[in-house]
């Protein structure tokens, strides 16, 4: 199945990047696909999951098609998980661990990166713990639930010697890159204006994401953070100031400290504003807008699992869907174990942009004051 599989997401990437490559950057996007086309004896990320659920296994799966990275152990606190996982992904036994062992992470060579996808309160004190066992970190976002947490974890691996990572999946996705690659060339002139929608209708109301303890807000923290992200990714810049409105119309399912619909805006230095939703009661909210002095994009859907969707006052965009977890983890593996740039940051600091933002956005909330922020 997984060899069908990857032949599969082989031939769709091929027959699209056929017709398209002629027209993406050299650097980048391109140098993403013919790298998973190519044969490959370079060197491999071995990666161990921390946290086996939805994400994690949408990660895992996404790696049986990567060629430099590949999934080598796990972190669990339920044995039937590990044995599945065990058998569906060849895990030798050596390289489980669950949430009391994981520190015996530092005797073992075959683990080069932990990727935590747990829930998001937990991911400070483990980023911390995986970065004591000298092993690199990917960790989830949103990366802690705070900017002082996520400082925290930022002097922790430096001091530790490794690097960490966030999941940001959509620095990336061909797209997304193409715009930025057009707003770096000038094509949209000045700009000007961002909108970022992002929500959708939140089910089972005892899921550990409306929980404050384990979620550390509601919608801003888990989905508004793809609207802050890519305000600063789409625009070019760092918000100065920030302003923020709550509305809840369910107080029963949205307790306290757990945000059902915020709207938000940042201002740039260069003059650009953001206006942004983010909300856990509405469906198909999943659209981004940027527009300059000479030229605009939109996409919608904008940061979902894809295909991504878009176009510019140029026309469609046309670049290949790519399964995002995939090429997230192929970069990232040239990341860790090369050296390289990314387009757009993913390591802690960036990280760390987009809670100092949360931290301001949730202030400016309860305050009704613009906040000023120097990121
Ligand atoms: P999930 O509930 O499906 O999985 C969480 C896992 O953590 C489960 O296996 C659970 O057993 C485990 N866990 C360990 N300790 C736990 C504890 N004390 N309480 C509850 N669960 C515990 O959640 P998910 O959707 O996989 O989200 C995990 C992380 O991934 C979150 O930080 C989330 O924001 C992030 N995420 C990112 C994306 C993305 O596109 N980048 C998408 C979904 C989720």
């Amino acid at each position: 199945m997984n060899t069908q599989k990857s032949r599969r997401n082989f031939l769709q990437l091929f027959a699209a990047s056929a017709v398209t490559l002629p027209f993406l950057p050299v650097s980048g996007l391109a140098s993403n696909l013919s790298g998973l086309q190519e044969p490959y004896d370079g060197p491999v990320l071995r990666v161990a999951i921390m946290g086996l659920g939805g994400y994690g296994t949408r990660v895992a799966e996404a790696m049986r098609d990567c060629r430099k990275a590949k999934l080598a152990g796990v972190v669990s606190g339920t044995p039937a998980k590990i044995k599945d996982w065990q058998h569906k992904y060849s895990i030798p036994e050596k390289n489980c661990y669950n949430y009391q062992t994981f520190e015996q992470l530092k005797d073992n060579p075959d683990i080069d990166a932990v990727y935590i996808t747990t829930p998001n309160a937990l991911h400070h004190d483990q980023v911390i713990r995986v970065a004591r066992t000298g092993k690199h970190v990917i960790c989830e976002k949103p990366m802690a639930l705070n900017a002082k947490e996520g400082q925290e974890m930022i002097d922790a691996c430096k001091k530790a010697g490794v690097k960490l990572l966030v999941g940001y999946r959509m620095h990336f996705e061909p797209k997304t890159l193409e715009v930025i690659r057009m707003r770096k060339a000038g094509e949209f002139g000045k700009v000007m204006f961002f909108q970022g929608q992002c929500g959708f209708n939140i089910g089972d109301p005892k899921q550990w994401r409306l929980n404050k303890q384990l979620a550390g807000g509601g919608s801003l923290m888990d989905i508004g953070i793809y609207a802050i992200n890519g305000a600063r990714y789409m625009i070019g810049e760092d918000p100065v100031w920030v302003t923020a409105q709550e509305t809840k119309t369910q107080p029963d399912r949205f307790t306290e400290g757990v945000d059902e619909t915020i709207q938000f805006q940042l201002g740039f230095p260069g003059g650009a504003v953001a206006s942004c939703l983010s909300t856990y009661t509405m469906n198909n909210l999943d659209r981004f807008f940027l527009t300059g002095e000479k030229g605009f994009a939109e996409m919608q859907p904008s940061t979902g699992y894809g295909p991504i969707k878009g176009r510019t006052h140029k026309g469609e965009l046309t670049q290949p869907h790519t399964v995002h977890q995939t090429v997230q983890m192929e970069e990232m593996a040239d990341i860790l174990l090369s050296d390289k740039s990314p387009v757009v940051p993913v390591d802690g600091e960036e990280g760390l942009k987009d809670l100092k933002i949360i931290d301001a956005i949730y202030l400016a909330a309860k305050t009704g004051k613009k906040v000023t922020l120097r990121l």
